[in-house]
């Protein structure tokens, strides 16, 4: 059946973009509107500046002299050119009647307003004698200015809205990544929570399946593995039992050796997957862990390359004793498997980071590449260099191993260059 997908994503991009665009364009505009002259004063600034200027010029002509003129300028902070006394305003510097009448902006019909180099001026027209009024840029405070500043307010805020919603719209995809780590990395469990309809829904639902898919699949081939090795168990015995009524003993030796390595494959194996089945398997209880590594290194001092144990004594706490000394043995004796002509001493080390131990094999043997690095843990995982004749092993060892840990809550981590060596972190809760 073919399911209809409702374009949610592609209408909610388009309309982010098209109230983006509807938002920016508004603010452009109100920029330009706010920088363009208005042509025409109010009636009610004209009224008042009228009104204003009528006053002012009634104050100088009740005192139309030279002296009158220079006090209202004290009085008022304000300049003049006033007909029939432009030699005053000359030696101020004040603007020209043509000038005056060159910059006004055409405002009004009873006022002139404008600006000449750094004078504001005002003229009240007709009246007698003809006066411009002035008033220096410098002694106007500089105001906020507020279109400039609130119209790029508004476009920051914008930007920042549409990052937010672009941020928002992504966010299954950030979902779906991590899905896609969490199965990369092995939990075949993890299925990501899908938002209600939409591409996104669909895209999870069938990102949801193929995990119930792969799970399945493994699932399958584990339990195929683990009943071969059931079945198996029986058959290997009998050959065992009719290999000992042979009479030609170098044959006997032989299939006897290669027997055993099979019982022995499928004994990790069963135990392997027993041991996954859970913590209830694990028998736990309060163990010095310096004591039990002591005793264990104790076992490979005379094995070459020799063994130092470094760190922490005292170490009290609630393990399997016997599985994690099966891990111990295993890294050691991998360390000791992967050693290079001259290697020194492998150390195993312990210490205490708050309620964690941590215990490191470290080695200088012939190291792990890159590639191998992320598959080492996985059963059956033998890297080109293991497969070198003289080094035996199924690959099962680090599988079981973490397996063990993790049972424990710790984790197995390891840290190696190709060349240089390895080193083996087990982390312990100390409960
Ligand atoms: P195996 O039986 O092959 O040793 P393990 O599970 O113990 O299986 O180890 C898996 C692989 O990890 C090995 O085949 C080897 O390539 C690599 N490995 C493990 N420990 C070391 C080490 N100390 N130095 C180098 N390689 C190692």
């Amino acid at each position: 059946m073919k399911h209809r997908v409702k374009k949610k994503l592609l209408i909610r991009i388009f309309f982010t973009f098209m109230l983006t665009a509807v938002l920016i364009i508004g603010g452009l505009g109100l920029l330009a509107h706010s920088l363009k002259p208005d042509h025409g004063l109010s009636p009610v600034i004209e009224k008042n500046a009228v009104f204003y200027l009528s006053g002012l010029q009634q104050k100088l002509n009740s005192s139309l002299s030279e002296e009158g003129i220079l006090n209202l300028y004290k009085d008022l902070s304000l300049y003049a050119r006033v007909e029939g006394f432009e030699a005053l305003a000359d030696k101020q510097g004040l603007p020209t009647f043509q000038e005056v009448e060159k910059e006004d902006e055409g405002y009004s019909k009873k006022v002139v307003i404008g600006k000449h180099r750094s004078y504001f001026f005002a003229e009240l027209k007709g009246a007698t004698p003809r006066t411009v009024w002035y008033i220096s840029a410098n002694e106007i405070p500089r105001g906020f200015a507020f279109p400039f500043v609130a119209v790029a307010g508004f476009i920051f805020l914008i930007l920042i809205m549409s990052f937010l919603t672009i941020r928002w719209m992504m966010s299954p995809i950030k979902v779906l990544m991590t899905g896609v780590n969490k199965i990369s990395k092995g939990d075949l469990k993890y299925r990501i929570k899908t938002r209600q309809g939409g591409e996104f829904q669909i895209l999870g639902d069938a990102f949801n399946h193929m995990a119930d898919v792969l799970e399945k699949m493994v699932a399958a081939k584990e339990q195929l593995l683990r009943d071969v090795s059931h079945e198996l168990r029986s058959p290997l015995t009998r050959v065992g039992v009719a290999v000992d009524l042979m009479n030609d003993e170098s044959m006997k030796a032989s299939i006897k050796e290669d027997l055993k390595k099979m019982e022995e494959l499928v004994a990790e194996i069963l135990e392997s997957y027993r041991l996954r089945e859970g913590a209830s398997s694990l028998k736990k209880s309060s163990t010095d862990l310096g004591e039990l590594v002591t005793h264990v290194v104790e076992d490979y001092k005379d094995t070459p390359p020799g063994i130092r144990f470094e760190g922490l004594v005292d170490a009290s706490v609630v393990i399997d004793p016997m599985q994690i000394e099966r891990v111990l043995r295993n890294l050691i004796e991998n360390a000791i498997k992967y050693t290079k002509p001259h290697s020194s001493a492998i150390v195993v080390s312990l210490s205490k980071v708050k309620n964690d131990f941590f215990l490191k094999v470290k080695d200088d043997g012939v190291g792990i590449a890159e590639k191998d690095l992320v598959h080492i843990f996985e059963p059956f995982y033998r890297s080109d260099a293991a497969r070198s004749p003289g080094k035996s092993g199924f690959g099962l060892g680090l599988a079981i191993a973490k397996t063990i840990v993790e049972a424990h809550d710790g984790s197995l981590t390891v840290t190696s260059q190709m060349g240089q060596g390895s080193e083996f972190t087990i982390r312990l809760p100390e409960k």
